[in-house]
């Protein structure tokens, strides 16, 4: 693998970014690493500045259902392009993609567009804190739900403890109003809310976690925290930025048949351009500006450039036999993976086309369990793929994804190097 020019760029780009880059893990860091620099992609192979191709499993962190700049999506930007890049004004095709966007999330009737996941968020724990007249948010160690400053927290040390800020610049005064736990954990859950339910305003969750690798929620965790907010009069958030549109136009919620009262997506819905969205029942949504007292606003909301793409990109998923297709293809090669690592102290967790392997021996089950994994090995598999031109997402925290546009050669010749690759890895 050639790098020459790559390592020049990264030389140049530190010069005037931070670490040279616009998004810390990009940076490779936590790989001991210099990272690729991309010239252009095309379905799922990538060929970056030295002119190594790769096979995508990341797809610009699960953008790209479609794989890369799928034909029909670029021909309707081009369109959209010559008509005008941003009004500031009311679109049709906002109506059109929020349309598309009630139609296919089960647990939509209203729902407001952004422009990043990490908005989208933020606005929803606004809202869940301002129809609520509540303060304290529940999340999970591991979850990552965007950098908004009070979604930023490390677990603290006790139960129903209040968490430590994650960041420099968080003040502890907005940390303390989330307390994080760990994944999996009903009884936990349960505690703090006797504890402080009163003031909880939200749980909010990926409903399958893929911000630590991907970790499935255990039979009735999500139907748990469907009740115990109720119960208490809390709002269920359920972070879909990755699961939207993943394994089913309606997401993991659809998949999994539980209804939270708010979602965000993101990702998949812009099709490949800066969009994320937040919706939920009418009642709520109803509290937003300029219909409530929620304020939430954005010069670019709405963007008709990336409202086009995320329109022609639903459509594209919308036709009949896509999810069947795509589950169908990630499952069969999800299986002869799992055979593969299994000569190793190799697991995964799949869920719908997406995938994670831990160097570790158990499937983990929560964030503690995923840190238990022998990064050094990681490191070394991760360096040894991309080697022989698999780019997998560079982190064992993350999700791999599978997308339309893997076809079976890539997938087999993605086996191939697997197995490879193992076999020289010191374990
Ligand atoms: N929520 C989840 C579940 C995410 O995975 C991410 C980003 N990977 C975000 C929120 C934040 O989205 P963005 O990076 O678009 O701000």
């Amino acid at each position: 693998m050639k790098n020459h020019i790559s390592n020049a760029q990264f030389e140049r780009a530190q010069q005037v970014m931070p670490g040279g880059v616009n998004s810390p893990v990009r940076s490779f860091r936590s790989l001991n690493a210099q990272p690729i620099f991309a010239e252009q992609a095309r379905g799922v192979v990538l060929t970056d500045v030295d002119h190594n191709e790769y096979i995508d499993f990341c797809l610009s962190w699960g953008v790209h259902l479609l794989g890369h700049g799928h034909p029909q999506v670029l021909q309707q930007v081009h369109n959209a392009l010559e008509l005008g890049t941003s009004f500031g004004m009311p679109t049709v095709l906002e109506t059109q993609l929020a349309e598309k966007l009630v139609q296919a999330v089960p647990s939509f009737e209203m729902v407001r567009l952004v422009s990043s996941g990490t908005e989208a968020v933020m606005s929803a724990i606004r809202l869940a804190r301002g129809a609520t007249g509540r303060n304290t948010i529940i999340k999970f160690d591991g979850c990552y739900h965007g950098h908004a400053d009070h979604l930023l927290v490390a677990a603290g040390s006790g139960v129903a403890q209040l968490a430590n800020s994650a960041s420099l610049g968080v003040p502890e005064s907005f940390a303390k109003h989330t307390v994080s736990i760990p994944f999996n954990d009903e009884a936990l859950v349960r505690k703090v809310f006797e504890a402080q339910g009163h003031d909880v305003a939200a749980v909010i969750v990926e409903p399958v976690p893929a911000n630590m690798g991907v970790v499935p929620p255990r039979e009735g965790f999500l139907a748990f925290l469907r009740q115990i907010t109720r119960e208490f009069g809390a709002l269920l958030i359920f972070d879909e930025v990755i699961t939207g549109f993943r394994p089913a136009l309606g997401g993991a919620q659809q998949f999994l048949n539980v209804q939270p009262d708010l979602t965000t997506l993101g990702k998949i819905i812009g099709g490949g351009f800066p969009v994320g969205a937040y919706g939920g029942r009418k009642d709520l949504m109803e509290y937003v500006a300029p219909l409530g007292g929620v304020y939430q606003a954005g010069t670019l909301s709405g963007n008709p450039i990336a409202v086009t793409a995320g329109i022609q990109t639903l459509d594209l998923l919308s036709v009949p036999g896509f999810y069947g297709n795509l589950n169908q293809k990630a499952a069969n090669f999800v299986k002869e993976l799992e055979c593969i690592v299994s000569d190793y102290p190799v697991t995964m967790n799949t869920f719908g086309p997406m995938f994670t392997l831990f160097f570790k021996n158990e499937k983990p089950e929560n964030y503690a369990q995923v840190q238990a994994c022998k990064l050094e090995l990681f490191q070394e598999f991760y360096l040894k793929m991309l080697g022989r031109g698999v780019y997998f997402s560079p982190s064992q925290f993350e999700a791999n994804f599978i997308s339309a546009a893997h076809t079976d050669s890539h997938l087999q010749k993605t086996l191939e190097v697997v197995e490879t690759t193992l076999k020289t890895l010191s374990f």
